[in-house]
């Protein structure tokens, strides 16, 4: 293509709003452009980089034995309402009337609509199992959509749903669908981890995320330095340590109130009483979706997970209760908290068990307990794990490891959903013994558009983007120094047309500007390779290969030019 014929509208400036560097080169180098918060136009470079990405994954998609369809972006709420997530979806869910005054909503992901056309078209077990995907634009009204590309509010997916007549055979699909994931993401050029994850709006009861690691991810991962575990930290497991409060020899003395004005927060009482913050215990009151209180107790170090709390407590929803509800509910201020005298049902984490010479509030105004002995003094309802992993925590399935932290991108999940949408919706099939069951499913995520963003957060440098081979808009670009030269031009359009008939896909910068422009746009827009033309080189016959990578420069002839370069891209592919 002909950069004067292409829309590239690139910036000197980054854009004011942008955080993350995804954003801030996608918009700079004439890639996005946004229309509302979290919906963006596509420029055709950008939208070649989704084709790449999207060819990668029909390619594996295809290869493991999956088969392609298209199903509509609206549905009928009907379809929401018998699975029950019409009610449960929150307002990520885009619900609008059509001119009927019927309710519809955009979809979000779609196992409702893909359970439906099963339950219409499958009758027996021989029909089964299959998998069906699509690559689709999806909307989600997100709270907080942001990062450019990563967090949209309408973008790209591949999701896929599998169906079959036994959990044997369907975790079988699981781990196809893993193996697939790991070598669409690895063609992408991406460093990625596999991670356990929880299961969210989705449902289901096993799931793994894709996690692009990036400084800049919105995810927490911990993962073993020993084994292969790796989890969300959402979802990471915390081993019962050996209690905390038992390292300190002393016996606790006599429990003694002392007072503590204005000191609320752990890190303000830990400093007023000159104590490390891992001797507090935290107390926190929830209100779950029932109207209930509750008060979670832990270390003062450590924070709730909110998901595993939810879990204990056999909750749909759980939110910190405000600073009225909590006077009423528990007698006292939030920041003067503590399970001694509490009339609320309490859940410690397992690191609670068993402190002694702890620190809680006293439940009364500008006090606080000290010498708190957990076993002398208060008795949970409960003990369970309700602490989010930390760097330094042991490993929860070896025995010699400890976990560490790491921020992610997630950019795939896969769900084994089980029976949930099947028995919600009445998805059946008959049996060899003609008995009606229901199906067993699982479904399969990725991120295209947020793809593009995770691939330019680990592939740049202070110029623009370095594009992996495999997803760059072009692999050649032609700089001609000064197009207008007839030397020069002449040169660039022979190699423009020898290499495009040697299908190498190849951007000619055919503009009129000053060389300075040109080649900060080249940086910018980051086309892994750059071949400059110039009347000095090619006096002597030669033009320059420059790797936008590591900047590798090398003089070639002309001669000779089509199969170098060719043969650079064969190797770069394969790689
Ligand atoms: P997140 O936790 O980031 O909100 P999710 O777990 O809700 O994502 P899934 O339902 O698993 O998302 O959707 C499948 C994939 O779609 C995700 O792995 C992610 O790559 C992508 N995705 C989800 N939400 C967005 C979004 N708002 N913008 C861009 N991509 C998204
Ligand atoms: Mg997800």
């Amino acid at each position: 293509m002909l950069w004067s014929k292409t829309l590239i509208p690139t910036l000197k400036e980054d854009p004011a709003d942008a955080e993350v560097i995804s954003h801030k080169l996608l918009v700079r180098a004439g890639f996005i452009k946004q229309v509302s918060r979290g919906v963006y136009d596509y420029f055709p470079l950008a939208l070649r980089v989704i084709r790449k990405i999207e060819q990668i994954v029909r390619e594996e998609m295809n290869r493991a034995g999956a088969q392609e369809l298209l199903m509509p972006i609206s549905a009928p709420a009907e379809l929401w309402q018998e699975s029950g997530r019409w009610e449960m979806y929150g307002k990520e869910l885009l619900r609008f009337k059509d001119r009927n005054e019927r309710d519809f909503c955009l979809g979000p992901t779609h196992e409702e609509i893909v359970t439906d056309l099963v339950r219409r078209s499958v009758r027996s077990y021989r029909e089964l199992p299959f998998n069906l995907y699509q690559i689709q634009t999806k909307f989600r009204d997100e709270p907080r959509p942001r990062f450019g590309l990563m967090r949209g509010r309408e973008f790209i997916m591949k999701d896929a749903y599998s169906f079959h007549t036994d959990v044997e055979d369907c975790r079988r699909e699981y781990d196809n669908m893993v193996q697939t994931y790991k070598r669409i993401f690895t063609r992408c050029g991406l460093s990625f981890r596999p991670v356990e994850a929880d299961t969210g709006a989705i449902g289901g009861n096993q799931s793994h995320e894709f996690q692009v690691l990036a400084e800049s991810g919105e995810d927490a991962i911990v993962s073993c330095n020993t084994c292969d575990y790796a989890a969300n930290v959402e979802k990471a497991e915390v081993r019962a340590a050996r209690p905390a409060g038992r390292d300190i020899a002393e016996e606790s003395p006599q429990l003694e109130k002392v007072s503590t004005p204005g000191k609320k927060s752990v890190a303000e009482v830990a400093e007023y009483l000159k104590l490390p913050v891992e001797r507090f215990i935290k107390t926190l009151v929830f209100k779950t979706d029932s109207g209930e209180f509750v008060a979670a107790l832990v270390r003062g170090d450590h924070e709730i997970n909110d998901l595993k709390l939810r879990a204990v407590l056999g909750a749909r929803e759980i939110a910190l209760a405000d600073e009225a509800s909590v006077a009423a509910a528990a007698g006292a201020m939030p920041g003067f908290l503590g399970p001694i005298g509490l009339k609320l049902r309490m859940i410690a984490d397992l690191s609670v068990h068993g402190m002694r010479a702890a620190v809680t509030g006293a439940n009364e105004a500008d006090a606080h307990f000290i010498q708190v002995d957990q076993e002398r003094d208060f008795t949970p309802s409960a003990f369970a794990d309700l602490r989010l992993a930390v760097s330094g925590d042991p490993c929860p399935r070896c025995d010699s490891g400890t976990l560490e932290t790491h921020r992610g991108i997630e950019v795939g999940q896969v769900f084994y959903l089980g029976t949930k949408y099947s028995v919600a919706m009445g998805a059946t099939y008959l049996d060899a013994e003609g008995r009606e069951r229901p199906i067993e499913m699982g479904c399969y995520g990725i991120g295209i558009s947020r793809l593009v963003a995770a691939a330019i957060e680990q592939n740049h440098d202070a110029n623009g983007i370095i594009w992996p081979f495999s997803l760059a808009p072009f692999q050649v670009l032609l700089l001609p120094i000064n197009y207008k030269d007839k030397a020069i031009r002449e040169a660039a359009d022979k190699l423009y047309q020898e290499l495009q008939q040697n299908g190498v896909e190849v951007l000619l910068d055919d503009r009129d500007e000053r060389p300075g422009v040109k080649f900060k746009d080249a940086d910018l827009v980051g086309i892994p390779l750059r071949v400059t033309l110039g009347a000095k080189g090619l006096e002597k016959g030669c033009i320059e290969l420059r790797s936008r990578r590591d900047s590798k420069t090398e003089e070639i002839p002309v001669a000779d030019s089509v199969t170098k370069i060719r043969a650079v891209l064969t190797q770069a592919l394969q790689a």
